[in-house]
C-alpha cells in the first residue's frame, strides 16, 4: 500500500470545495455520473477501433444508496483505471483541475450569474462526503486498486481483490451535514434533473414489471411479475437524432417526456442541428401561449453532451424566444462564466443569431406549407413573432414572409397583401398609406363601424407589443402611417376626393365652439369643429395617435426613454358642424337648456369611447330616465 500527500498549494482545498456555491452541492452527482459516462464511452471507442480487446456488452451506470453505512455508490463498467492512472488522473490531474477551477472562480462564485459550474469534476464529491473511496479495475489486465481520501490532502492507494469486474466504483461516505442525499427521493430528483437524457443507461434500484400472459394461458391464470432494473434515463432523446429519422409523433412524445405536467400539446417544433462554426443540436417547441403565460416553469433547458446544465438560458437564446420550450445541447457554450460575460461572448452571439435565423426560416416554411393552419395558430404565436420583430433586426428582415396582420373580420394578410388591398383608397393627404387598426373590437366598436361603413379595412392588432411593432414598421417601411380607428375622425385620417361644404358660416361656428367649450368645462378635451357628412355622428371623441401610443408603450415597458413617463390624458371632441344636432344646439336660446343638451351629447360620445364612468355615468342614467318619463 502506498500513502502520500497530494501536492497542492492551498493547504486544505476541501473546506474551499465545501463552501463553493453552497446551494449547488447537489452537482456532485452530475459530475460523478458524467465521469462514469465518459469512462464508458471511452471504452466503447477503444473497442470500436480495436484498441481494447474486451467485450463492450451493454454497460450501464448504477447509483446505489446504502443508508445504514451512509454511503452512496456510483458504479460504472467503463475503462477503469490502473494504479498508475489513479495516481496520475486523480491525484494530479483532478486535483490540479479542482484547484485551478477554485482559484479562478472563487470570487465570481458569489456572482449568482454563474451557470453550470462544470470543471470541478471528481473533487466535487467532497462537497457532500467526508471520505471518498475509488475501487477501480482497468480494462487492461492489471489488478484492481482502492484509493481512499478523507478530505485532507493525504490519501492511500493499494491493490485490492475486492473488485473483479472491469470499471470503477466511487463510494461516498456522506458527511453529517449532507445526509439529505441518502434519501432515495432526493437522489431520484437529482437524477431526473441532471441525468434524464444522458447517453448511458443509469440504473437506480429496481421496479416490478408485470409480464404479459402467454396466449394459451388458463382463464384464471395470474400474470407473473418480475423485478427489473429501474432505468431512469432515456439515452437517445429526440435531439440527438437526425430530423429525417423522426416523425411528428416522435417530437410530440419527446415534448411530453420533457414536460410531463403540460397537458396541452405544442403548436410546432423546430429541430436545430449545426456543426459549423459551432456545434449545436436541439429541439424547440412553440407552446400555445394565448391563455398560458406560465413561463416561469418549463423553460428551455440547456444541455452539454446530454448532461443538463441549466434552464437559465438568457443570453444564449434570444430574448424573444424565451417563451418557447425545448432543449439546446452544445459543447461549445462556455459554462463556467457569469451571465454578463456570456452575453458578450462571440460564440454565444453566433448561437443566438443562428437560432433566430432558424426560427424565421421555419416560420416561412410553415406558412408556405399550410397557410390555413398557420393562420389558426397565429393568435398563439403572435406575441413571440411580434416581439422578435421589434427586438431582432435579422428576424425582422425576414418577417414579411410570415408575419400576419389580421383584420377585424378574421381575415389574415401578409404585409404585401395588405398594401395591395388598401393602396387604392386608404391614403392621407401627404400620400402615405393609412393603416387603420383597432386594439379592442368591443371597446372601439363604433369607430370600427364608422370606418367600415366608408369601406375601409380595419386591422385587429391586440397584443401588448403592438405599439412597439407599429413604431418599428413605420420607421422601416416607406410612406406608411398607422392610425387607431379612434385617433381622429375617419375623414381626417383618410383623404377624401371632394371637400364637404359647410352648412355653418364662420360666426356660427365660433358661437357653437364657445358654447360647447363652456358646456363640457374639462381641460382634457379640445373641441375640434369639422365639416363632415350630415350622416356622420354629431359628436365623436378621439385620442391623438402619437400621445396614446406613447402611453401604451410606456405601459408595456417602452424602455428607459419613456420611463419618466407621465403622459397626460388628451382627447379631442370632434363636432360635426353639418349634423342636425349641431344646428339645433346653435338655435337654442335658453342658456341652461343649451348646456344641458351639450352635456348630454358629450356624455353619449364619452359612452362610445368607454369614458363615462362613476358619478357621471349615474347622473347620465338618471337624467335619461327623467327625460323618458317626460
Ligand atoms: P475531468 O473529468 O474534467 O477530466 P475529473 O476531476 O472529473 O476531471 O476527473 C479526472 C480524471 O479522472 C478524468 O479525466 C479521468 O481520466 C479520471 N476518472 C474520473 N472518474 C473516472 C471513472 N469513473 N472511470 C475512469 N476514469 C475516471
Amino acid at each position: 500500500m502506498t500513502t502520500g500527500k497530494i501536492n497542492v498549494s492551498v493547504e486544505n482545498i476541501f473546506p474551499l470545495i465545501k463552501k463553493f456555491l453552497y446551494s449547488d452541492h447537489e452537482i456532485f452527482l452530475r459530475e460523478l455520473i458524467s465521469n462514469a459516462t465518459d469512462a464508458t464511452l471511452k471504452l466503447k471507442h477503444l473497442t470500436n477501433i480495436g484498441e481494447a480487446k474486451v467485450d463492450y456488452g451493454n454497460p450501464k451506470i448504477e447509483v446505489k444508496i446504502d443508508k445504514e453505512n451512509k454511503t452512496i455508490h456510483i458504479i460504472d463498467q467503463g475503462i477503469g483505471m490502473t494504479a498508475e492512472e489513479v495516481e496520475k488522473y486523480i491525484n494530479q490531474v483532478a486535483f490540479s483541475g479542482a484547484e485551478e477551477f477554485l482559484e479562478k472562480y472563487k470570487d465570481s462564485a458569489k456572482d449568482a450569474g454563474i451557470i453550470g459550474h462544470f470543471g470541478l469534476g471528481f473533487y466535487s464529491a467532497f462537497m457532500v462526503a467526508e471520505k471518498v473511496e475509488i475501487l477501480t479495475k482497468s480494462y487492461k489486465d492489471e489488478p484492481a486498486v482502492r484509493w481512499i481520501c478523507d478530505g485532507s490532502p493525504e490519501f492511500s492507494l493499494e491493490e485490492t481483490a475486492d473488485k473483479t469486474e472491469r470499471g470503477t466504483e466511487i463510494i461516498l461516505h456522506i458527511a453529517e451535514d449532507s445526509t439529505e442525499f441518502l434519501e432515495e427521493g432526493k437522489i431520484s430528483e437529482l437524477l431526473l434533473k441532471y441525468n434524464r437524457f444522458m447517453p448511458v443507461p443509469i440504473k437506480f434500484g429496481t421496479k416490478t414489471e408485470t409480464l404479459p400472459l402467454p396466449e394459451n394461458a388458463a382463464e384464471d391464470a395470474k400474470p407473473e411479475t418480475v423485478e427489473v432494473d429501474n432505468i431512469i434515463n432515456n439515452p437517445e432523446p429526440a435531439w440527438t437524432k437526425a430530423p429525417s429519422e423522426l416523425k411528428d409523433e416522435d417530437y410530440l412524445n419527446f415534448y411530453r417526456e420533457l414536460y410531463p405536467m403540460q397537458f396541452e400539446d405544442p403548436l410546432f417544433h423546430i429541430h436545430l442541428n449545426v456543426d459549423y462554426p459551432f456545434n449545436l443540436t436541439g429541439v424547440l417547441f412553440f407552446p400555445k401561449l394565448a391563455n398560458n403565460l406560465n413561463i416561469e416553469k418549463d423553460k428551455i433547458q440547456l444541455y452539454q453532451n446530454q448532461v443538463f446544465v441549466t434552464d437559465e438560458v438568457k443570453g444564449i437564446v434570444p430574448d424573444f424566444l424565451m417563451l418557447l420550450r425545448g432543449v439546446i445541447d452544445s459543447p461549445d457554450i462556455p459554462l463556467n462564466v457569469s451571465r454578463s460575460y456570456l452575453q458578450a461572448d462571440g460564440a454565444v452571439k453566433k448561437i443566438s443569431s443562428y437560432i433566430t435565423k432558424k426560427v424565421a426560416d421555419k416560420m416561412a416554411s410553415l406558412i408556405n406549407e399550410n397557410r390555413e393552419d398557420f393562420e389558426k395558430k397565429w393568435n398563439d404565436i403572435k406575441i413571440v413573432i411580434e416581439y422578435g420583430m421589434v427586438s431582432e433586426e435579422k428576424f425582422y428582415e425576414k418577417s414579411d414572409k410570415f408575419a400576419l396582420y389580421p383584420n377585424v373580420d378574421g381575415k389574415y394578410f401578409l404585409w404585401n397583401e395588405l398594401q395591395d388591398k388598401i393602396k387604392a383608397n386608404q391614403t392621407d393627404k401627404d400620400g402615405n398609406l393609412v393603416i387603420l387598426y383597432a386594439t379592442n373590437e368591443h371597446d372601439q366598436h363604433s369607430y370600427i363601424q364608422a370606418a367600415q361603413d366608408k369601406g375601409y379595412e380595419v386591422l385587429l392588432l391586440d397584443s401588448p407589443i403592438v405599439p412597439h411593432l407599429i413604431q418599428k414598421l413605420e420607421t422601416s417601411k416607406e410612406k406608411i402611417q398607422f392610425a387607431r380607428v379612434d385617433a381622429d375622425h375617419i375623414n381626417n385620417l383618410i383623404k377624401k376626393d371632394e371637400p364637404i361644404i359647410s352648412k355653418l358660416n364662420d360666426t356660427e361656428k365660433e358661437a357653437l365652439k364657445k358654447s360647447i367649450e363652456e358646456g363640457i368645462s374639462d381641460t382634457k378635451f379640445t373641441v375640434q369643429l369639422e365639416d363632415l357628412e350630415s350622416t356622420d355622428a354629431p359628436f365623436v371623441i378621439t385620442q391623438p395617435e402619437f400621445m396614446r401610443r406613447m402611453k401604451d408603450m410606456q405601459a408595456t415597458g417602452g424602455g428607459g426613454m419613456f420611463a419618466m413617463g407621465g403622459f397626460p390624458e388628451m382627447y379631442n371632441l370632434v363636432v360635426n358642424t353639418n349634423s342636425d344636432l349641431a344646428g339645433k344646439i346653435l338655435k337654442i336660446e335658453n342658456a341652461e337648456d343649451k348646456t344641458a343638451q351639450i352635456k348630454h351629447a358629450v356624455d353619449l360620445a364619452k359612452l362610445s369611447q368607454n369614458l363615462l364612468k362613476g358619478k357621471d355615468l349615474t347622473d347620465f342614467i338618471q337624467r335619461s330616465y327623467q327625460d323618458l318619463a317626460k
